[in-house]
């Protein structure tokens, strides 16, 4: 266990984003003895062609919770309605709230450019409140933090207004299968909803998933291939397979070079 370990907040849109786009790194830090909160600002209610409403918010709470103890995080979701989440003043107090709770060390979202408002507008509640957990007078019943935590985007494909720009790239490759188990956690979203099949045996289940998210996640290695050999020298950055990536937002504190070595440990610079 490290002496002091860090505490890391993945705010999503919904009940699996923080896994699809950090699952990897969740996995690293927990086997470390880090701490990692998963957070999905929306309850997930409107991801499914048959059921929605309560119903469907509380069985996707239920999968995300067992999606995050597949990879020794925690786990909360939010009780706002899925796709229609907008970027309040109390929803980023809110958000102010648990940064502060949590202690977070690194605060993880979604750009506020993304073809999916509730991810637009998660973006834009993390950004605006990652400066503000330092003033006391606001959100008064949470102590505010004397310092702000580093921000960092969750990778997208978005070009407009300018691609995506991987400050930090790390290797999941070794954690890939414990990344499919917690995606294979939800149900509702992955075999109901996302590829519309219910008529898959339960046994061949998490085989099909995986083949079906392999383009999609073998994508960013493949995209940043010159910079990962860079990163991981050229024999061992040109095989790696799967990499989850990180942008610098630049209203949480700087991405400085200590602090990158602190912040992600299992970087091998
Ligand atoms: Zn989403």
């Amino acid at each position: 266990m490290p002496a002091k370990p860090l505490h890391i907040l993945v705010f999503g849109a919904h009940p699996d984003d923080c896994e699809y786009l950090a699952g990897g790194i969740t996995c690293l830090y927990s086997h470390l003895g880090h701490k990692v909160k998963l957070v999905s600002l929306t309850n997930g209610d409107a991801g499914h062609l048959d059921t929605s409403g309560a119903q469907l918010a509380r069985r996707r709470r239920l999968e995300a919770a067992a999606a995050a103890r597949a990879m020794g995080a925690e786990s909360l979701v939010l009780d706002n309605h899925d796709g229609t989440l907008m970027p309040t003043l109390e929803l980023r107090h809110e958000v102010i709230r648990i940064i502060r709770e949590f202690r977070a060390d690194l605060v993880l979202s979604h750009r506020p450019n993304d073809y999916h408002p509730d991810h637009r507008h998660t973006g834009v509640v993390v950004q605006d409140a990652i400066n503000m957990v330092i003033v006391g007078n606001l959100v008064s019943f949470s102590p505010a933090l004397n310092y702000i935590p580093v921000m960092m985007y969750l990778w997208d494909h978005f070009q407009k207004p300018y691609p995506f720009i991987p400050d930090v790239l790390v290797d999941i490759d070794e954690v890939y299968e414990q990344k499919i188990d917690a995606l294979h956690c939800h149900t509702s979203q992955m075999y109901e909803f996302i590829f519309g099949k219910t008529d898959i045996p339960e046994d061949q289940r998490r085989a099909w998933l995986k083949g079906k998210v392999e383009n999609d996640l073998v994508e960013p290695a493949n995209m940043y291939r010159k910079k990962l050999q860079k990163v991981y020298g050229s024999e061992k950055g040109s095989r790696i397979r799967y990499v989850e990536a990180f942008e610098v937002c630049e209203y949480g504190s700087p991405l400085t070079d200590q602090e990158r070595r602190r912040l992600f440990p299992f970087l091998s610079d």
